[in-house]
């Protein structure tokens, strides 16, 4: 049985909380596309979209450019996630 809590990665543990900038995701931006929903790359305070989007440009710029961490730019959602360990965490911001 599985009893251990998983632990959060060094990443998930200093998410910086700072206000993110409005604006949609600048890739598809520039291609003329169209997305589902906005992650905000916490290293490089860029907003790319998700993998529900066809082009998944958050998790391609995260694995691309070595910035794992995005956090959620949907309304009322406060939740951070690390591409590189495929984990997330609540964040304790009000949204
Ligand atoms: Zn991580
Ligand atoms: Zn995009
Ligand atoms: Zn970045």
């Amino acid at each position: 049985m599985a009893t251990a809590q998983r632990e959060l990665c060094d990443e998930l543990q200093n998410v910086p909380l700072e206000d993110m900038p409005s604006g949609g995701c600048i890739e598809c931006l520039e291609m003329g596309d169209t997305w589902v929903h906005l992650r905000y790359c916490v290293t490089c305070q860029e907003t790319r979209c998700c993998d529900d989007s066809k082009n998944t440009h958050a998790r391609e710029h995260g694995i691309a450019a070595g910035h794992p961490v995005i956090r959620s730019k949907e309304p009322g959602e406060a939740w951070a996630w690390c591409y590189e360990h495929g984990a997330g965490t609540r964040l304790a911001v009000s949204a």
